[in-house]
């Protein structure tokens, strides 16, 4: 895989150079929320930049379905990335049409352009290779080489990550190698005790992950709504908490493939069952085997926090993806508190996946540098751990 280290090497200076950021920051009424992504997308700008390219980026912001949407245009993220850059960055009104080539035409040695949101276009996320293909010849005449910097995007066939890469000479950003660097070290020569901590809502969103996993990991703990269903498929009541009874059968399957592989699967012992999914609920803390048949689970309990962090204490390499509880409640955000804190202590590498588990670290204090690594893409880093193949790496490969 050839680097935006590699493409400096043969020198840009006038090269148009076309990258793909991930901007996808949230946008409300025309603001800014958290501008992490912008802020992160900005290295691989200014390398390129500053080595004399014309630089043109294109981004996607939110899911606009293909069609011209101002609510989700890209003008006010071009605005703040000039800002953050210390430099104005010119702005196409458009993607691959009038403005958008005007826009490159003008750009002198150095200067950054940012086109429209890619996804007003229909094609760049079509399932008809000949559209892609068609949209992805216009955005590669708009440049001499490709630098793919969205890791988040990486594990989509859309014509700005993959179809574009085919066609102009394409190298890895900063951001995409140095998620890809960390990746690779949880699924090539791990340093063991290796332990992911599992959360979040729905175990269907993750059964791919569950099962490759269960082949690497030594320890494996789950939390989150997830646990319910565990809980449930070893034979206990789990009254109103979150429940996917049509996963009960795979469930019980990862219970018995981890028993066999020697795998310590470890669910929590007790719960903080709620009478109501409400900041101000009644709460009681009852063993995982007894949450009453009126109540709801919505944290994990004190007894599993401790155990939960025992079982981090002397790992090597830990993956944590999904809060542990409904953590948008301050009174059930104590298992992801503690899950946080454990992590911080670990001796070794540790490494926070989803967007909801790392605004949660984020939420509650953490600062970035307290993990090893926190990812940028949180289904792209899900789906290389499941062992899928990702379109945007891929063709970066090829
Ligand atoms: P990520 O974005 O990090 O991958 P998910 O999207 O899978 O995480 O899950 C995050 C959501 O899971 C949070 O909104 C949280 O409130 C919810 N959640 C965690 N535990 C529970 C629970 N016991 N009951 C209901 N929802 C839960
Ligand atoms: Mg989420």
């Amino acid at each position: 895989m050839q680097s935006l280290d590699d493409l400096l090497a043969t020198g840009v200076a006038g090269k148009r150079v076309l990258v793909r950021s991930d901007l996808n920051v949230p946008l409300k009424d025309g603001v800014i929320g958290d501008d992490g992504r912008i802020k992160a997308s900005i290295p691989t700008l200014r390398a390129l930049a500053s080595a004399g390219a014309r630089v043109v980026v294109t981004a996607h912001l939110g899911r606009p379905k293909g069609t011209v949407d101002p609510a989700y245009s890209l003008a006010p993220v071009a605005a703040r990335l000039g800002e953050l850059l210390g430099k104005p960055v010119a702005f196409a009104s458009d993607v691959v049409g009038y403005s958008a080539q005007e826009t490159v035409a003008s750009l002198k040695d150095g200067e950054i352009a940012l086109l429209e949101n890619v996804r007003f276009e229909a094609a760049e996320t079509s399932k008809d290779d000949a559209e892609r293909g068609a949209f992805a010849d216009k955005l590669a005449s708009l440049a001499d080489a490709f630098v793919d910097d969205a890791f988040g995007a990486v594990h989509r066939k859309h014509a700005s990550v993959y179809d574009v890469a085919e066609r102009l000479p394409h190298y890895a950003g900063g951001l995409v190698l140095a998620e890809l660097t960390v990746l690779r070290k949880l699924t090539t020569d791990t340093d063991r005790p290796y332990a992911v901590v599992l959360g979040g809502a729905k175990v269907s969103d993750k059964l791919g992950v569950i099962a490759n996993l269960l082949g690497s990991v030594d320890r494996l703990l789950i939390g989150g709504g997830m646990a319910y269903t565990f809980l449930k498929a070893q034979g206990h009541e789990v009254g109103k908490s979150l429940l996917e009874a049509d996963q009960l059968d795979v469930v019980r399957g990862f219970l018995a493939e981890a028993e066999k592989r020697g795998v310590d699967l470890v669910l929590p012992v007790d719960i903080l069952a709620a009478d109501d999914f409400s900041p101000t609920a009644n709460v009681v803390i009852v063993p995982a085997t007894e949450i009453p048949a009126d109540r709801e689970g919505l944290d994990i309990g004190p007894q599993s926090r401790e155990l939960f962090a025992s079982k981090l204490a002397d790992a090597k390499t830990v993956f944590w993806n999904g809060p542990m509880g409904v953590f948008e409640f301050d009174a059930f955000a104590g298992g992801t508190l503690a899950v946080a804190e454990a992590l911080t202590k670990v001796d070794g590498l540790t490494v926070v996946g989803g967007g909801d588990s790392a605004a949660a670290v984020r939420k509650l204090g953490f600062s970035d540098d307290q993990f090893g690594h926190i990812s940028t893409g949180g289904g792209a880093s899900l789906e290389y751990l499941e062992g899928k193949q990702l379109p945007g790496i891929t063709i970066l490969e090829s």
